[in-house]
């Protein structure tokens, strides 16, 4: 049995390393599972430049599929060896918050509450980005891989599907609603696929790039408007006789789109915001009609827990969606510095990577 693994460590601002460390042992309520396909998310990056602030010789990564290696005392139903996807968040199950329902805001065994708590791999614990992976309170996060599904269709549920359909879930996206989505990265990608699989009648894509608008289209988006050519809000109130989007959906954190976003809702709208802010935002008496438009705006992190992924597994497994098209890229784990580098500058085209083991 070998107990030395590969895994992506932080040391610190842009110091990733592929390190090796012994593999991790399953402790009460746990399993270890063998990775077998990774990614990269948009936050491993804020990470390595020490924008989010997690401890040096953290094992990155939260976005995995694998088999089960050990399962530790009191996790029952699972086998060794059985493939798995391990969802971004991973609740406890237990706590007030995933008692109340609100699982990502889960604050496990501890009273006091922190933003993204229920956020733990490769954020207060060791992440995936490495040959194994220790899964907390596995019997609320183990899902299962349906056997005609292959790695590639499943690993991006994890996080940014999750996350990017939230955006419509939570906003109540009505059929035949028109929505505007902010950002096409792979997140806002993500809430354009949602926006149209909870029956959305017109979906408008706001992007700077030319390459994302167009996979914008090609996943569901009717229009796709690029942000540098013209005045967006302008073109959204245009498109929609002057009245405004139903829904408008933030998919990049800036205070901009967020404004924007306030700006293009009609009265009754809502705006449904998936970014992180790290900046102020303002709301102007103009753009929030005064306080009197009775609209609502609405964040979500992104869904986790066994559940949420069994839940979206099925969409992939009865074709009501394809995410292959984004993993544009494939590294092997060894040369994952290699793929942050890529990715972070967005070179060539990138959505997401493929990292394998
Ligand atoms: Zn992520
Ligand atoms: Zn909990």
């Amino acid at each position: 049995m070998p107990t030395i693994m590969r895994a992506l460590v932080f040391h610190g601002p842009d110091q990733l390393a592929i390190d090796e460390v012994p593999i991790p042992r399953a402790g009460v309520n746990q399993a270890v599972v063998k990775v077998s396909l990774t990614t990269i998310c948009g936050t491993d990056v804020h990470i390595s430049r020490e924008e989010w602030p997690v401890s040096k010789g953290r094992i990155l990564g939260h976005e995995a599929v694998g088999t089960i290696h050990e399962i530790g005392p009191g996790v029952e139903g699972f086998e060794i060896g059985q493939r798995v996807l391990i969802p971004a968040i991973t609740p406890c199950g237990s706590c007030f918050y995933c008692l109340s329902g609100q699982w990502a805001q889960c604050s496990g065994h501890h009273d006091k509450w922190v933003p993204g708590g229920g956020w733990r791999l490769g954020n207060s614990i060791n992440g995936c980005q490495a040959d194994y992976v220790l899964v907390p309170y596995a019997q609320a996060n183990l899902a299962p891989v349906p056997k005609s599904l292959s790695d590639r269709q499943v690993v991006l549920l994890a996080d940014i599907a999750s996350t990017g359909f939230s955006a419509s879930e939570k906003a109540g996206v009505s059929l035949g609603d028109t929505v505007a989505v902010f950002a096409q990265g792979p997140i806002g990608l993500c809430a354009t696929i949602g926006a149209r699989l909870k029956g959305a009648g017109l979906v408008i894509a706001v992007d700077s790039i030319h390459a994302r608008l167009k996979m914008a289209l090609r996943l569901g988006a009717d229009v796709a408007l690029h942000f540098e050519s013209m005045d967006v809000v302008a073109e959204i109130m245009r498109i929609t006789g002057g009245r405004g989007v139903d829904v408008a959906i933030e998919a990049l954190g800036t205070s901009g789109t967020f404004e924007n976003g306030l700006k293009v809702i009609r009265p009754g709208g809502t705006l449904s915001s998936l970014g992180i802010y790290s900046h102020d935002l303002t709301i102007r008496p103009s753009d929030y009609d005064g306080g009197l438009g009775d609209q609502t705006i609405v964040n979500t992190l992104c869904p986790g827990g066994r559940q949420r992924m069994t839940t979206l597994m099925r969409l992939v497994e009865n074709r009501r969606i394809d995410l292959t098209p984004l993993l544009t890229h494939e590294f092997n784990l060894s040369q994952i510095v290699e793929a942050y580098d890529l990715f972070s500058e967005q070179r060539d085209g990138v959505l997401k990577v493929a990292i394998t083991t």
